[in-house]
């Protein structure tokens, strides 16, 4: 069995544990990351990400990549409308550029934070299946036979996180909330009217208990999810390799709607996806323990409806990244100061999500969501 030491082992390719990866590199401190995709092409890697001043943006700069990433970033695209289900608009707003949270594309951000990495910092294919503490550090284990032990390991490895149980008993639970994903493509040739509901950015059609999340992305396709509130056991009822199928039993639960959104579920692509939204409790945290710490969804895993998922994994990467950095040879320290840090700055953000979740799903549907964008309630 092939056996290695390192002192930082990250577990996870995703944007959180990319980004501490590049931000140690910055500052000359060595990590290797373990992700079990086979390559850096293996999934598609989903829609966009707006990415926040105080968060996202934050860490890139860290990153040392902020210019690029505003290479990145898909004009227009800040634009948002809120419909009810008569198509009645109830909301919209342009972007003007002058917006705190632009959107891009995440597999050409991820992109972004994996080619700015020296060859051979990620190791892909490495499924990690158990670890076991070994020493003063601990030994991952991985699926194809080989082993690493670490002075410290960094899960980032999301929302199923294998890291997790080493700190914590607490598993991610269903919000009730689940997805069917779906995409429109080359919507302005093939389906100009679906592309004009959705319009520039985003759109929230929503009414209690059900709804369609949609975004126009850089590419002209249009990106949808089409959201029921159901039993957990909902989604397995359908057959996902029919999606006319699937369809109809979406157009059921959006009988009552206006054709024009009903469009929008009539004339998805072939390739739908079923997501069950599940959270870890909010104010999630736990016992420091030496040599081992988590990031990102591991660590915080939260409803997307405040959209802060992706951000606060960037965040939760630039900052345990620094926090090396500043402690120096005293890691325990650095993990120390990050996640006490983490658990305050994620416990916010799960708030803001769990409201989000009851803005677009409540009773009141979408009206509340109306006085937030229009500025009459603060979130
Ligand atoms: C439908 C949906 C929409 C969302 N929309 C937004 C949004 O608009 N804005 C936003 O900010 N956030 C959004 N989020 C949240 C966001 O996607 C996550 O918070 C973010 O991706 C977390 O990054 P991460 O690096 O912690 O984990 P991930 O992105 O999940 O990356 C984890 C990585 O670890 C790897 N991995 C997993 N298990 C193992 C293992 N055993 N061994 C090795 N590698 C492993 C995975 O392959 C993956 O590459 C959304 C989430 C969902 C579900």
């Amino acid at each position: 069995m092939f056996h290695e030491q390192v002192r930082i082992a990250i577990v996870g390719a995703g944007l959180s544990g990319l980004t501490l990866a590049r931000v140690l590199q910055v500052h000359g401190i060595a990590s290797t990351v373990f992700e079990l995709e086979a390559s850096p092409t293996a999934r598609q890697q989903g829609g966009q990400l707006d990415i926040h001043h105080d968060t996202g943006q934050e860490a890139l700069r860290e990153a040392g990549l902020y210019d690029d990433f505003l290479a990145l970033v898909h004009r227009g695209a800040e634009a948002t409308r809120v419909l009810d289900p008569h198509n009645t608009l109830l909301h919209a707003s342009h972007d003007d550029g002058a917006g705190q949270r632009p959107e891009v594309d995440r597999g050409q951000l991820r992109a972004l934070l994996l080619d700015s990495l020296h060859d051979g910092t990620v190791r892909w294919g490495k499924k990690l299946l158990a670890v076991t503490p070994t020493g003063a550090g601990h030994t991952l284990h991985f699926a194809d036979g080989s082993a690493v032990t670490a002075d410290l390991v960094v899960g980032g490895d999301g929302a199923w996180s294998r890291l997790r149980p080493l700190l914590t008993a607490v598993k991610p639970a269903y919000t009730g909330i689940s997805f069917v994903e779906g995409r429109i493509r080359q919507a302005d040739e093939k389906h100009p009217a679906c592309a004009a509901v959705v319009g520039r950015g985003a759109l929230f059609a929503l009414a209690p208990d059900h709804g369609i999340l949609g975004h126009r992305e850089h590419d002209g396709s249009l990106h949808l999810y089409l959201a029921v509130r159901a039993p957990e056991s909902w989604l397995g009822t359908m057959d996902f390799s029919d999606a006319s199928a699937v369809r109809t039993t979406l157009l059921a639960r959006f009988s009552s709607w206006a054709p024009e959104l009903r469009a929008l579920v009539q004339h998805t692509d072939e390739d739908l996806i079923p997501r069950h939204i599940h959270a870890l409790p909010t104010g999630h945290r736990w016992e420091h323990r030496a040599g081992v710490t988590l990031l990102g969804d591991a660590a915080h895993l939260m409803s997307p409806f405040a959209g802060e998922g992706a951000n606060l994994a960037m965040f939760d990467g630039a900052a345990l990244g620094l926090a090396l950095v500043r402690h120096g040879d005293d890691v325990d320290a650095a993990v120390r100061a990050y996640e006490a840090a983490m658990f305050d700055r994620s416990e916010v953000a799960a708030r803001k999500s769990e409201a989000g979740l009851a803005l677009c799903f409540g009773a009141d549907a979408p009206h509340g969501l109306v006085d937030v964008f229009e500025g009459r309630v603060a979130m």
